[in-house]
Parts: structure tokens; C-alpha cells; sequence
């Protein structure tokens, strides 16, 4: 038995599906941690492609049970949805293949209210979030003032829960943002009803995991969203409301840390960013336009067009020391391809002086430009690799570079889309 931990070490969007795909094969249980239906994974079931935000791709496989632990807020609207669309691909999610912790947090449609209302206030994109309620659903969470899962089992607490924090809801959506109040009799009438739907999937996942510890199964704790999007490690306040590093899963799942056994980073080729915030190494060139096509980089749940640039191996580097990186997997090495000189940025440079990890600041963040190592590219189709030496010498140098400034091994290698263009270095389930 060994358990690993997949996080993000960019801002999300690191082709971190595909590795938890290939992972999941080798996993008996999958957990999510945090986040909500802001995460977005591309399944593809008998050909045909769909996108889930909530439940686990290890859904697809029959003896994986998917956990959503507590440290998530859920939109029973979007579960029921997925459900619903899995369904019709053949694949049955039962309370046997999946489980909702009893205290995660369920967003509400004042929250997604408050979202949107904020959001037009200022102007939309200011912080980019996707208006799903994620943000305010997290702020209840805080406030003590939330709707869990477990509320579900008790119509009465439910009901009297959303009437309370409608009255709240309704003051701060009309008299601060002059927004439309919500009514609480079919909001009520219509959580009921999905709780009853629901209900049979609520369970303690903590339980749940201390089980399968016990019965030496192999665990994956599937990170969403990135570490620079962390609400504290992040770049703030261009982030996420949740903690995407690996301690989170800790929290986030209800499972001390000694059962944590490996972290992998997953590490895109080059660096993306959805909206705002500051970005040391984007390309405003033809380069960046040619990783952008070459790499497809549109926002999976927003279809937003990604910003590009070169790796920063500063982000990188921070992210192994946030998260206890173990072992990297690279993603997307192909979309680098006919690239004649590449660079990664091994440090900023601040008003005249080295800096090695990213400022909290954002202004000085702003005045950080890239210091860079260049490294020569190389041109032929590197999709067929399936060990390093079938790499150009080029691309295992580019490799190696990353390995030398971040001091973490390369695990895997992803040269392409399929599961099968991989280059699998190190098992992280083999400890
Ligand atoms: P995620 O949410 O972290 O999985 O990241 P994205 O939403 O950006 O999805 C990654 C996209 O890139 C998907 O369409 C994958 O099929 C694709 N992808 C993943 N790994 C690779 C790779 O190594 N090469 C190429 N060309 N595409 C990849």
C-alpha cells in the first residue's frame, strides 16, 4: 500500500486529468479534498467526451470507489447533473462506486447569487472566479453558517437552515447590490427534494478511508485547481477560496499526514494562467500564440483562452517546498515541439537584485522580470517516447534542467493525450 497525493504546482491546468487517469488504474479509492465544480476533467466513455467538475474520473472504473471529502463544497444541482450523464453513458453511480462526506459543504443559489451580484459590481473577470457560488459557499463554511451534507439526512434542520440564511442572503442581495431577493418556499421545496436523491451517498468518508488504510488499499488524493491559486500559498488575491496543496488532503479528507506515502507535482511544460494576476514569464508572441494552439490551452469549465508563456521554475520550484513535492510527473512535453530555443526562468530578478521564490506582494511581483536558462529544442514528433531513451537528447536535457533547479526526480512523462504516450520513469504507488 502506498497512497499518493497529485497536486498541481502552476495555477491549475496542468493536465493533471490525465495523470490521474493513468494513476487511477493503479488505485483502489480516490478522494477529492477541496475545491467545488470549479475543477473540470474530460472523460471519454466509448467515445463519447464529457466533462465532469465534481465527481472523480475514477468513477469510469468499477472496483474504484470515488470519495468527495469534506473539505469540498458541492452543487447537488451539478452531482445529480453528472450522475445523470454518466447514467446515460452506462456507467451507474451507486452509493457502492461513490461517496459524499456528511460534512462537506453544499452550495446554495444565494450563494451563486452573491457571486454573480459581486462579480457585476465590479465588473466581471476583476478576480476571475466562475460565478458557481464556490467563493460565498466557502465564506458560510467560515462563518459557521453552512449547509453540510449531513443536513440532508434531516429535512427539518435543512429547511429551517435555509430559511434563517435567506433572511441574511435576501438583506445583502437587495439592499447592497440592489439585486433581486430569492424565495424561500421552492428553494426549500427543491433541496428536499434532491436531498432525498442524495442521501444515499452521504456517508463519513473519514471512516471510509481509515478502512481502507486498514485493509492496505491503494489510495489517490486527487488535487484540484494548483498551488499558486492556494488561498494562502497562492497569488493573492488571484486564487482559489480553497488550499489545493497536499496538507489540505489531510484536512480535506479526514486522514492524518502519516498516511500521506508520496506527492507528486504535476508540471506543465510551460506555464498558463486563466484571467487575471500577475504572470513573470507569459509570451505576448508568436511563441506564445504557438504553445496556445499547439497545446489547446482553453479553460476545460470556462472556455476562456489561456495567457502562455515560458516555464517558471520559481512557481515550480515554491511548490515543492509547499507541498513535500516527491516526484514530478511533466505534461504536455509534445506541444514544445519545433520550438527552435526554449527557455525556463530559474529566477526573478527584483529591482536589481536574485530572488528565487515568488514575492507575496503582487506589486513586486509586477516588477519581477524572468531570468532564463535557454536550451536548444528539438524538432522531430517525440509522441512514440515511452522510456527516456526514446526522448531526443534535447527534451531529456530539458528535463533534466527541471530536476536540477526544482531538486525533485521526474516520475512520468506525458508526450501526448492518450493514456499510452507516456513515459513512465517511477510507479508512485511503488514505494
Ligand atoms: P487538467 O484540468 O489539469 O486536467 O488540465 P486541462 O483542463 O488543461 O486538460 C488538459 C488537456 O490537455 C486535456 O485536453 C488533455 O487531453 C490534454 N493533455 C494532457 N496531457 C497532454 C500531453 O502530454 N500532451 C498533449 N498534447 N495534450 C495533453
Amino acid at each position: 500500500m502506498s497512497n499518493t497525493v497529485v497536486v498541481g504546482t502552476q495555477w491549475g491546468d496542468e493536465g493533471k486529468g490525465k495523470v490521474v487517469d493513468l494513476l487511477t488504474a493503479r488505485a483502489d479509492v480516490v478522494v477529492r479534498f477541496q475545491g467545488g465544480n470549479n475543477a473540470g476533467h474530460t472523460l471519454v466513455v466509448e467515445g463519447k467526451q464529457f466533462i465532469c467538475h465534481i465527481i472523480p474520473s475514477g468513477i469510469l472504473y468499477e472496483d474504484t470507489k470515488c470519495l468527495i471529502g469534506n473539505g469540498l463544497v458541492v452543487d447537488p444541482e451539478v452531482l445529480l447533473e453528472e450522475m445523470a450523464s454518466l447514467d446515460t453513458a452506462g456507467i451507474s453511480v451507486t452509493p457502492a462506486r461513490l461517496s459524499l462526506s456528511e460534512k462537506a459543504h453544499i452550495i446554495m443559489p444565494y450563494h451563486r447569487a452573491v457571486d454573480l451580484a459581486r462579480e457585476t459590481r465590479k465588473g466581471r473577470g476583476k478576480i476571475g472566479t466562475t460565478g458557481r457560488g464556490i467563493g460565498p459557499c466557502y465564506e458560510d463554511k467560515a462563518a459557521r453558517t453552512g449547509v453540510r451534507a449531513v443536513d440532508f439526512t434531516e429535512p427539518d434542520t435543512l429547511e429551517e437552515k435555509i430559511r434563517s440564511n435567506l433572511e441574511e442572503k435576501n438583506f445583502y442581495l437587495t439592499r447592497f447590490f440592489n439585486a433581486e431577493p430569492l424565495d424561500a418556499g421552492p428553494m426549500v421545496a427543491r433541496y428536499l427534494e434532491m436531498a432525498e436523491r442524495i442521501k444515499p451517498f452521504v456517508t463519513d468518508v473519514s471512516l471510509e478511508l481509515a478502512l481502507a488504510v486498514k485493509e492496505g488499499r491503494n489510495i489517490l488524493f486527487e488535487g484540484a485547481q494548483g498551488t499558486h491559486l492556494d488561498v494562502d500559498h497562492g497569488t493573492y488575491p488571484f486564487v482559489t477560496s480553497s488550499n489545493p496543496v497536499a496538507g489540505a488532503a489531510c484536512a480535506g479528507a479526514g486522514i492524518g499526514p502519516g498516511q500521506l506515502h508520496h506527492v507528486l507535482g504535476i508540471v506543465k511544460a510551460y506555464t498558463t494562467r486563466v484571467g487575471a494576476g500577475p504572470f513573470v514569464t507569459e509570451l505576448l508572441d508568436k511563441t506564445g500564440d504557438y504553445i496556445q494552439e499547439r497545446g489547446m490551452e482553453f479553460g476545460a469549465t470556462t472556455g476562456r483562452r489561456r495567457r502562455c508563456g515560458w516555464l517558471d521554475l520559481v512557481v515550480v520550484r515554491d511548490s515543492a517546498r509547499l507541498n513535500g513535492l516527491d516526484s514530478l510527473a511533466i505534461t504536455k512535453l509534445d506541444v514544445l515541439t519545433g520550438l527552435e530555443t526554449l527557455k525556463i526562468c530559474v529566477a526573478y530578478d527584483l529591482d536589481g537584485e536574485r530572488t528565487l521564490s515568488r514575492p507575496a506582494s503582487l506589486k513586486r511581483l509586477d516588477r519581477c522580470t524572468p531570468v532564463y536558462r535557454e536550451l536548444p529544442g528539438w524538432s522531430g514528433d517525440i509522441s512514440s517516447a515511452r522510456k527516456m531513451a526514446d526522448l531526443p537528447a534535447e527534451a531529456r536535457a530539458y528535463l533534466e534542467a527541471v530536476e536540477e533547479e526544482t531538486g525533485v526526480p521526474v516520475s512520468i512523462v506525458s508526450v501526448g493525450p492518450g493514456r499510452e504516450e507516456t513515459v513512465l520513469v517511477r510507479d508512485p504507488f511503488q514505494p
